[in-house]
């Protein structure tokens, strides 16, 4: 008998085995550490070499070449037809070819951590896929028949990494769970966004960052027909979970409305028997298009996002209530909350998969929005806008034949007659990215509360600041798939390479020139040398600047290859207008730029900034930190860039900057940046032009604080909102003469995130202002919109031997306004 047992103990022992570890098991500090992100790959390398129900998929890299990957996690059988199920989703979607089986299944995506100091995310994903896989849990099990699981553990692993990382490096032995303690005070810049401190969360429609251009593609292909985005936010939080706050977006549809509603009752319910707190339809509203909730939902899914209080929380921390939330705790309502999303996507697996293809299927019936086709005229920018729409997978064509039409104008806000020409740029609704194609080209977005804490305008012709119209009907004409470029002109040699200046591609193609000691003029004047036309922006190369280079042709030819609408020029004698040679061409000076960081600097601007010169344009930039100014040679450099921030200077640094300027130094100053100029003696910028209107000013404020007695205590929170822009486009005048606006068309449309406000100002070069009687759109605060009537957004003010070019708008601002990078390589190469 003793021999019996020994055999039924060991059968048991090697049962226990086969088991799967929970990340409980596998990681010692599980729940009670952030876990390394290797330690995060590890264990789903474990999970996926002792479950078949797992499958990974590494989806690309981040700029600090850490791995991005998704996890397919579904039954064994669906995981052997893997590819037909994704076939299936896209052919029934008008996406793509006819599989060879067809198999329905639910398809739900899971996305964690975002915001890397949102560690509770990652934390959740390998308990979640623990409970999914768990072989011992037959619930799950059931569900995973149905439904294919794609879950993706970090969607910003170098933030998460960030994050973590320090932690551990000024964690104690054991967590201090006072909200003092350097613990829950994370320093500057912070782990929350990526590499280049780029909101990933803000990026889903614009796909400016690697990460996200990466996982796009892997979503096209994809397809959900639910996506959780998973987060934590203030650690005195309730738990947030659907559904979601107005203002929704028009555009949500009914049956994405019921389902928001289905999972929040089941979440409630098992919320609800743990007694734990959460609250629903508030603060989180699906309205800006760039969130991981709404892009999904402008995708035909169900996209939702879920809020754990946790930002700051480290290890452990004592919340305002007195108890002490864990990262266990923060784990388990992650956990609790994205188990019954999946749960629920498996129950209503028949009329999720319904409601998704009806949304493809019926998109001419459901198209909310006045327009069904856009159309851009033919310019130098079309093509940035049409990678953008490539990215997203909104199908684009190219007129081929000239037709009379009318349609809206987006420059002017009004219908008007125009002709299509060949090449011009053409988006149709009658396509299954119709609906996202309408949220991105709609010029007036329906807000139905103005409470939104987002941006409430982003139509990509302005943008993009692009000539576009916006037609009522379909449009049936001749199309091609690309453009066709006219010949370039016949030469016999090689006096001098022409460049248009019209985009990011211009603007790369200087900084390689200058990084190569190439010297480039820049036109001042509209001019005509045997049939190029030359307007002013535009580069010129002159053999003869370059004597240097003995095979001058041959060098350029290499250059030239990323800007293909160059022209040689043969002659510097002008047709019309200066020769080559003359004052209308000056030498560009070879910038040498500084870039400030810092805690005095807002790390998102920051970090735009450092990704344009890094990323976009490729050119070197020195960063320091702000409180260093005192040991840094500025007189070494010659332009020095201030991203918006909160700067406390002393006099002293002041001077520095003063003498920087002085000695021919260029200054950017972007937003709160100008508060050290403001009022400073010897610049221009103030916020009021005269006395009169300073005191005008002031009876305003008086008067509306007057009023503001009258309100009772539940308007409390919306008697600000006169005042408030969180982001609305705006039109500016602008000296299109001035270098600063070169190649941006006849208006600036500004993307406005402030309220904040300059007049007119005297004694510098007002290069762009907004009218007295201006269009706007997305919603400005009524009083606030008075005020900015005749207030300046970009000015260049000469000192000394430099300059000072005030932005009191970031035209950097989430790296997506094309025509703001435009605007900003003028600032950088043209201004001088
Ligand atoms: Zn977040």
């Amino acid at each position: 008998m003793k021999y019996f047992y020994t055999i039924l103990f060991l059968y048991f022992g090697f049962s226990l085995n086969a088991q799967l570890k929970s990340p409980a098991e596998f990681l010692p500090g599980y729940g009670k550490q952030v876990t390394y992100y290797h330690q995060v790959e590890n264990y789903f390398n474990y999970l996926v070499q002792n479950s078949t129900s797992i499958q990974h998929k590494a989806y690309g890299q981040t700029n600090e070449e850490r791995s991005l990957n998704v996890y397919y996690i579904s039954s064994p059988e669906n995981l052997k037809e893997i590819e037909s199920i994704r076939q299936t989703n896209l052919y029934s979607i008008g996406m793509g070819p006819k599989p060879e089986a067809v198999i329905d299944r639910a398809i739900v995506w899971l996305s964690f951590n975002v915001h890397g100091n949102e560690p509770a995310g990652t934390e959740s994903a390998m308990n979640i896929a623990f409970e999914l896989l768990n072989p011992l849990n037959n619930a799950t099990k059931e569900w995973l028949k149905n439904t294919v699981v794609i879950l993706d553990p970090c969607v910003n692993p170098d933030g998460f990494s960030h994050y973590g990382n320090w932690l551990r490096s000024i964690g104690g032995r054991e967590p201090n769970i006072s909200t003092a303690d350097r613990e829950h005070m994370e320093p500057w810049p912070g782990g929350r966004e990526n590499h280049y401190a780029y909101d990933l969360n803000r990026d889903w429609a614009w796909q400016v960052q690697a990460e996200t251009q990466q996982r796009m593609v892997l979503y096209n292909e994809w397809m959900p027909m639910v996506h959780v985005d998973v987060h934590e936010m203030n650690l005195n939080e309730p738990y947030f979970f659907p559904p979601p706050a107005e203002p929704m977006h028009d555009y949500i549809t009914k049956t994405q409305k019921d389902f928001y509603s289905t999972i929040g009752e089941m979440t409630a319910k098992k919320f609800d028997a743990k007694g734990w707190s959460y609250f629903t339809h508030e603060v989180y509203d699906l309205f800006y298009p760039s969130y991981g909730d709404t892009y999904p939902s402008f995708n035909g899914a169900v996209g939702m996002t879920y809020e754990q209080g946790g930002i700051g929380a480290g290890r452990a921390v004592q919340m305002r209530n007195g108890n002490v939330l864990t990262l266990q705790d923060r784990i388990d309502h992650h956990t609790a909350a994205v188990i019954t999303a999946v749960e629920t996507s498996s129950w209503q697996k028949d009329k999720l998969i319904k409601n998704f293809r009806a949304y493809f299927k019926d998109t001419r019936q459901n198209l909310k929005g006045d327009y069904r086709t856009y159309v851009i005229k033919h310019n130098g920018k079309n093509e940035e806008l049409a990678k953008l729409l490539e990215a997203n997978k909104i199908k684009y064509a190219y007129a081929d034949e000239t037709k009379k039409l009318t349609g809206y104008h987006y420059q002017t806000d009004k219908q008007s007659d125009f002709t299509l020409e060949p090449n011009d740029l053409i988006i149709g609704t009658n396509q299954p990215k119709a609906l996202l194609a309408q949220v991105l080209f709609e010029p007036h977005q329906h807000l139905s509360d103005s409470l939104s804490y987002d941006i409430t305008a982003w139509a990509l012709p302005h943008a993009y600041g692009v000539d576009a119209y916006a037609l009522k009907g379909e449009l049936a004409v001749k199309t091609k798939p690309l453009p066709a470029y006219k010949g370039k002109f016949e030469y016999e040699r090689v006096y001098a390479y022409y460049i248009p200046w019209n985009g990011r591609e211009s603007a790369k193609l200087l900084a390689q020139l200058h990084k190569n000691k190439i010297k480039v003029r820049s036109a001042r004047k509209a001019a005509l040398y045997r049939g190029i036309k030359v307007s002013p922006g535009d580069l010129v190369i002159l053999k003869g600047d370059n004597p240097n280079l003995t095979d001058f042709k041959e060098v350029m030819t290499v250059f030239l290859q990323q800007k293909p609408d160059f022209e040689v020029i043969e002659s510097g004698f002008a047709v019309s207008g200066s020769d080559l040679g003359g004052e209308s061409y000056p030498l560009l000076e070879e910038p040498k730029v500084l870039l400030v960081s810092g805690e005095d600097v807002s790390s998102t601007d920051f970090g735009q900034a450092w990704f344009y010169m890094d990323e976009i344009i490729d050119y070197p930039v020195t960063i320091f930190d702000l409180k260093n100014i005192g040991s840094v040679k500025l007189s070494e450099y010659n332009t020095l860039i201030l991203p918006d921030g909160w700067y406390s200077l002393d006099e002293s640094d002041k001077l520095r900057i003063d003498s920087f300027i002085a000695g021919g130094g260029k200054v950017i100053a972007m937003a709160g940046a100008l508060n050290i100029f403001e009022d400073r003696p010897g610049y221009s910028l103030t916020k009021f032009a005269s006395e009169a209107e300073r005191d005008a000013a002031k009876s305003t404020k008086e008067s509306e604080d007057l009023e503001a007695r009258y309100y009772n205590y539940e308007s409390f929170a919306r008697r600000g909102i006169s005042s408030v822009v969180t982001g609305a486009i705006i039109e500016n005048t602008i000296d299109k003469t001035h270098p600063l606006n070169y190649g941006l068309g006849d208006k600036y449309f500004s993307l406005k995130i402030s309220d904040a406000h300059y007049q007119l100002l005297k004694g510098a070069a007002n290069t762009a202002y907004i009218p007295q009687r201006y269009l706007s759109f997305g919603f400005i605060g009524h009083s606030l919109k008075k005020r900015l009537a005749n207030t300046v957004t970009f000015a260049v003010e000469d000192k000394g031997q430099g300059q000072i070019i005030y932005m009191i708008d970031n035209p950097l601002f989430r790296g997506f306004w094309e025509n703001g990078n435009l605007l900003f390589s003028n600032a950088l190469f043209l201004v001088n």
